[in-house]
């Protein structure tokens, strides 16, 4: 694509089109939209996006995003009560069952599955935290909800084996996602369907 006319359209085509799904052709198309707005709705843009990094903080719980130290999830007493905590491996993951309306307790966002050649181990994900956790709220559940991939099957069996020495239930969402796909992609029916119908784990399912 050739250099736009101006030097601030282009610098300005050029930081969209980095965002996950959007060539240059689409940030161009964005840029020429966002031109056509009232200058208020480009300003409160500029500043909604400047107060992301300030402003939106990690659950010290739960490791969702939050405006405060505990996240809306964690500081809401009813699902604390629950004593179920739902694993995933990242915060979309937590968004795509949330959505889906049908579970109620608590989340615990991992931060990653386990991936040997990637170096990724448990020690750079929140496992420490899973158990201290599990320890201290006195959890009575935790599901395994990571989507079906190799990685995420390696990272349930490490969790199932370290959550051994706890008496709790230990559950998985029940199999009606495909092989190979992430939670996030995975229509809300079929998402809600897995976790109300979740199963107990077992290693050897995979
Ligand atoms: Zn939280």
């Amino acid at each position: 694509m050739t250099q736009l006319s101006s030097q601030t359209l282009q610098r300005t085509v050029e930081l969209l089109s980095s965002w996950p799904g959007v060539g240059r052709r689409t940030a161009l198309r964005y840029v020429l939209y966002l031109m056509r707005q009232p200058p208020e709705y480009l300003k409160s843009l500029a500043e909604a996006l400047g107060r992301l990094p300030e402003e939106v903080q990690t659950c010290q719980l739960c490791g969702n995003y939050a405006d405060a130290p505990l996240c809306t999830l964690c500081q809401n007493a009813k699902r604390s009560q629950q004593k179920i905590i739902c694993v995933v491996e990242d915060i979309p993951a937590l968004l795509a069952i949330e959505n889906t309306g049908s579970f109620q307790g608590l989340y615990h966002v991992l931060g990653g599955c386990i991936a040997p050649g990637e170096g990724i181990g448990p020690e750079q994900l929140r496992v420490r935290e899973l158990l201290d956790r599990v320890k201290q709220e006195g959890i009575q559940e935790v599901i395994l909800a990571f989507s079906p991939t190799p990685e995420g099957d390696t990272t349930a069996f490490y969790l199932h084996k370290r959550l051994q020495e706890f008496p709790l239930r230990i559950s998985t969402l029940a199999r009606g996602i495909g092989f190979g796909n992430e939670l996030e992609y995975t229509d809300d029916l079929t998402l809600a369907r897995s976790i109300l119908q979740r199963i107990p784990y077992s290693p050897m399912q995979g």
